[in-house]
C-alpha cells in the first residue's frame, strides 16, 4: 500500500505525457494527468497533425493542374479557408477525445488544471488549489516556439500556434527561419495560394540536411514561385496600413505583408513550473536536464519529450514514455535508442532521411562511396511539371554499411521510414543490390544504383 495519493503523476497531457499516464494505468497503477489546455499536445493541436491536413489541402492546386496532361478538364476551383480550419478543428477535436479516451478506459484520472511541483513528491492542481502527491512525477509539458523578444515588433508576428486558425487567409506572408517549420509552412502558404517569402540567415535552408536535399529542395521552391531570401534576418517589424507589417531586414530590404511567422525552434516549457522548488536540474536553454532513463537530478521526478530537448519529435516522445514504463514498472531498464531516427520534412516536395548526411559521414568515415540518381519521377512526364527526385545512398566503403540514406520527392517520408528499419538493421550496400525492384515505382532507383557516383576520401570528393 503506497502512502502517496498517485503510483504516478504525470504533467502535460502530450504524446509522451499520455503514453506513460495510458500504460501505467493499464497496468493498475493509480495514475494521475493534469493537462491545462488540450490533451494530445503540441503533436496533435497544432503541430504534426494539423500540419499534415494543411500539407494535403495545399496540394490540390498543383494536383488540379497536373490532371490537364492526363486527359481531365478540371472547372473553377476555390478555396474556403475557414472550410478547412473547421475540418481540421473538427479532426483533432476527434483525436483529442481519442486520447481522453484511452486514459479513461485504462483507468487514468483526468484533471483538467496546470500542476506544478512543490517538493519532490509533491504537485499543486492550480485550478483547485489542491496538493497531491505521487511516488513519481513525470514532466512531460513540451515546448512552445521561440518568441524572440529581442526583434522590436515580435508582438506583431505569428508562430505555428497561430498559423494553423488565423481568422482570414492572408494575401501575403514573411516567414522567418529556415528550419522544418518554416520550410513546411512556406509550401503550405505557397499551395494556398499566398503570396510567400522565406527569409533564412544561412546559405541555404535546412542547415542540418544533407547538401543535395537542401539544394533540390530550395531549387523546387524557388521555381514554384515563393521567394526564398538567404543570408538575411528581420530587424524590425511595425505595424503598417491596414493592419499589414511593414518589415526592414539587416541587408537593408523593405517588405510590405500581411503576416510574418517567425518559425525559429521551439523552446522548452519550463518556466513557473516549481522546478526551482522541487530543486529539479534545467541547462542553459531551460530543458529539464535527464539522463538516459528519463530520471532529473531530484529522485522520483523524470522528464519525457520536448521539455528534455534531447530530440524534438512525437515519436521520441512516445519512445522515451515506453521506456520510462519499463524501467520504472516493469523492472527491465532500457534507455530510449535516438541513433538512427528516421525523419521527414513534409515540404512539397518532401524529404526523407535517415542516418548521416553526406558532410557528417565524411568528418566520420575516411572512405565513403555515395550513389546518387536525380531524375523526373513518372508523373510529372504528361503533368508536364518540372520537378526533380533526388535520391542518395552514403555507402561506409570499410564495410560496406549504408550510413545515410536521403530522398527529396513525393511520398519521401514514407520511404524514410522503411529505410529506417533497413539501417536500424545495419543494411549493407550488398543488400540493396540484390534486392529486386519494384516496377515502377521512384524508390526502384534505390537498388538499381549499381556503381557509385562518386566518392569522398579524407574529406574530399574523388
Ligand atoms: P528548427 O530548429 O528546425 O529550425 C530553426 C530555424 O531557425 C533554423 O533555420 C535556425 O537557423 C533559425 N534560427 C534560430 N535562431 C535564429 C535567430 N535568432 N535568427 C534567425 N534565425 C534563427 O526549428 P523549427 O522551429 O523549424 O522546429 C522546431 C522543432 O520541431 C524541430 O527541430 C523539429 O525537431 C520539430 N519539428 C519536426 C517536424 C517534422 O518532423 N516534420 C515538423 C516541425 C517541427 P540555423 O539553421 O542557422 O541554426
Amino acid at each position: 500500500m503506497t502512502a502517496f495519493d498517485y503510483d504516478l503523476f504525470v504533467i502535460g497531457g502530450g504524446s509522451g505525457g499520455v503514453r506513460s499516464a495510458r500504460l501505467a494505468a493499464g497496468m493498475g497503477k493509480k495514475v494521475g494527468i493534469a493537462e491545462e489546455f488540450r490533451f494530445g499536445g503540441t503533436c496533435v493541436i497544432r503541430g504534426c497533425v494539423p500540419k499534415k491536413l494543411y500539407v494535403y489541402a495545399s496540394q490540390f492546386h498543383e494536383h488540379f493542374e497536373d490532371a490537364a496532361g492526363f486527359g481531365w478538364t478540371v472547372g473553377e476551383t476555390r478555396f474556403d479557408w475557414k472550410a478547412l480550419v473547421a475540418a481540421k478543428e473538427a479532426e483533432i477535436t476527434r483525436l483529442e477525445g481519442l486520447y481522453r479516451k484511452g486514459l479513461d478506459n485504462a483507468g487514468a484520472t483526468i484533471l483538467q488544471t496546470r500542476a506544478v511541483l512543490v517538493g519532490p513528491n509533491t504537485v499543486r492542481l492550480t485550478a483547485t488549489d489542491e496538493l497531491v502527491t505521487a511516488e513519481r512525477i513525470v514532466i512531460a509539458v513540451g515546448g512552445h516556439p521561440t518568441p524572440h523578444f529581442d526583434l522590436p515588433g515580435h508582438d506583431l508576428c505569428i508562430t505555428s500556434n497561430e498559423a494553423f486558425d488565423l481568422a482570414e487567409l492572408p494575401k501575403s506572408i514573411l516567414i522567418s527561419g529556415g528550419g522544418y517549420i518554416a520550410v513546411e509552412f512556406a509550401n503550405i502558404f505557397h499551395g494556398l495560394g499566398v503570396e510567400t517569402t522565406l527569409i533564412y540567415r544561412g546559405k541555404q535552408i535546412l542547415s542540418r540536411f544533407d547538401q543535395d536535399m537542401r539544394a533540390g529542395l530550395q531549387a523546387a521552391m524557388i521555381a514554384k514561385g515563393i521567394r526564398v531570401i538567404c543570408e538575411d534576418i528581420i530587424t524590425h517589424v511595425a505595424e503598417g496600413e491596414g493592419g499589414r507589417r511593414t518589415v526592414t531586414t539587416k541587408a537593408g530590404e523593405t517588405l510590405v505583408v500581411d503576416q510574418v511567422m517567425l518559425a525559429l525552434g521551439r523552446v522548452p516549457n519550463t518556466a513557473r513550473l516549481g522546478l526551482e522548488t522541487a530543486g529539479v536540474r534545467t541547462n542553459e536553454k531551460g530543458a529539464i536536464v535527464v539522463d538516459d532513463y528519463s530520471r532529473t537530478n531530484v529522485p522520483g521526478i523524470f522528464a519525457l519529450g520536448d521539455v528534455t530537448d534531447r530530440v524534438q519529435l512525437t515519436p521520441v516522445a512516445i519512445h522515451e514514455a515506453m521506456c520510462f514504463i519499463e524501467t520504472e514498472f516493469r523492472g527491465n531498464p532500457v534507455s530510449p535508442d535516438l541513433d538512427l531516427i528516421a525523419t521527414a520534412v513534409f515540404s512539397q516536395p518532401e524529404i526523407g532521411t535517415v542516418g548521416l548526411s553526406e558532410e557528417e559521414a565524411a568528418k566520420k568515415f575516411d572512405d565513403l562511396e555515395v550513389y546518387r540518381a536525380e531524375f523526373r519521377p513518372m508523373k510529372a512526364t504528361l503533368s508536364g511539371r518540372q520537378e526533380k527526385t533526388i535520391m542518395k545512398l552514403i555507402v561506409n566503403a570499410g564495410d560496406r554499411k549504408v550510413v545515410g540514406a536521403h530522398i527529396l520527392g513525393h511520398e519521401a517520408g514514407e520511404m524514410a521510414q522503411l529505410l529506417g528499419v533497413s539501417l536500424k538493421a545495419g543494411v549493407t550496400k550488398d543488400d540493396f543490390d540484390r534486392t529486386m525492384a519494384v516496377h515502377p515505382t521512384a524508390t526502384e532507383e534505390l537498388v538499381t544504383m549499381y556503381q557509385p557516383s562518386y566518392r569522398v576520401r579524407s574529406g574530399q570528393r574523388v
